[in-house]
């Protein structure tokens, strides 16, 4: 997904919708990306010509444009948001939902916000002041095949849940909340292929396999997740003789020298920062999410209860982009692991 700063003119805008007056978008696009959203209409009015939910714009000025003092919006509905989810994932970093929320309590509307995240509950407290709020929260289905297919964008809440009970069932673990970046696999192939073949997604690729060559781990070729069921969701084809087993260190290396024409990668990878290459989007949602979540032994946690409480900053905290800078100061030596962790704890803010 790429996102992108901008700054806008205006953000209360007058609506059209029956139920409120007046609507707020802090983000211009939607990375939940459910397949029946009525809101792709907006690539037309924002020059975006990428997939809907491929892209989310970020209004950093949105805040700002709230007024401080208007008895325009008293007692009137003001709705968040009508074409994007102001809890969308950046919002976690952003905050900038959360912002407006304050600038609005002063001038009195009757609030209404809809959501497909419980990022909501953090600002409960900010809800909590408003004379008029009607907060909704959309779980659409509890079945994660059926999610991905109709809202591959929201939490997989579903995975996570089943994970945390097989864990306490089978190990006594408790997993914690996740710290919200997916380390998932990912096809990558050069800028230069990419661009002279229009190529994007997963399923562009497919009419060039039977002509290129793949590389991946070993254990990619054995897994259901892998090789076989990628090349049988997205029909492709590469000749027997191309496929190539290889260390995952070599990949990027061999990418780059024009050895391979595809490799699989993890899209927290260090070396997305630093080679030249475009990861495919997964439009077909083939591969899982691998969240990462902290895990603790139950007996640890019955002994410090308060390890739980120290940990919760990390919930939701850390982005796949986050991820690989980081993973490219360590890989690329600029940077030994504590500096990374102490430079980690202050850019996030996790200790008082
Ligand atoms: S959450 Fe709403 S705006 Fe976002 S993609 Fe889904 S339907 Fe569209």
């Amino acid at each position: 997904m790429t996102t992108a700063e901008i700054t806008t003119r205006s953000i209360i805008t007058k609506s059209n919708l029956p139920e409120a007056d007046y609507v707020i978008n802090p983000y211009t696009g939607c990375s939940h990306a459910c397949r029946y959203c009525y809101a792709r209409f907006m690539k037309r009015f924002t020059g975006h010509s990428e997939p809907w939910g491929s892209f989310v714009d970020v209004k950093l000025n949105a805040p700002d444009l709230i007024p401080e003092k208007s008895g325009k919006y008293r007692g009137k509905s003001v709705f968040l948001s009508s074409v994007t989810d102001p809890y969308l994932p950046l919002e976690k970093n952003y905050g900038l939902t959360r912002q407006i929320l304050e600038r609005l309590i002063p001038l009195e509307p009757r609030l209404g916000i809809q959501t497909k995240s419980d990022l909501i509950v953090r600002d409960i407290d900010i809800l909590k002041q408003f004379e008029v709020c009607e907060a909704g929260l959309t779980i659409t289905t509890l079945d994660d095949a059926i999610r991905k297919e109709i809202e591959p964008g929201t939490a997989p809440q579903t995975t996570y849940d089943l994970a945390k009970k097989g864990f306490k069932d089978e190990f006594d673990l408790v997993v914690l909340e996740s710290m919200g970046f997916n380390n998932t696999y990912a096809n990558a192939i050069s800028r230069e292929f990419a661009i002279a073949n229009n190529i994007k997604t997963n399923s562009d690729l497919a009419p060039f396999t039977s002509g290129l060559s793949y590389g991946a781990e070993h254990s990619f070729f054995d897994r259901a997740d892998g090789f076989e069921n990628m090349c049988l969701t997205y029909g492709y084809n590469f000749p027997e003789k191309n496929i190539v087993k290889m260390d995952v260190s070599l990949k990027y290396q061999s990418l780059r020298q024009g050895q391979m024409d595809v490799c699989c990668v993890y899209t927290t990878d260090g070396e997305l920062a630093e080679f030249d290459v475009v990861v495919l989007e997964d439009d077909k949602h083939f591969f899982p999410a691998y969240y990462c979540c902290p895990v603790i032994r139950q007996d640890t946690l019955d002994k410090y209860p308060q390890i739980r409480e120290a940990l919760a900053p990390l919930k939701d905290c850390v982005s796949e982009a986050d991820m690989v800078r980081y993973n490219a100061l360590i890989g690329s030596g600029k940077m030994d692991i504590p500096s990374a962790a102490e430079e980690f704890i202050k850019e996030f803010k996790l200790m008082g």
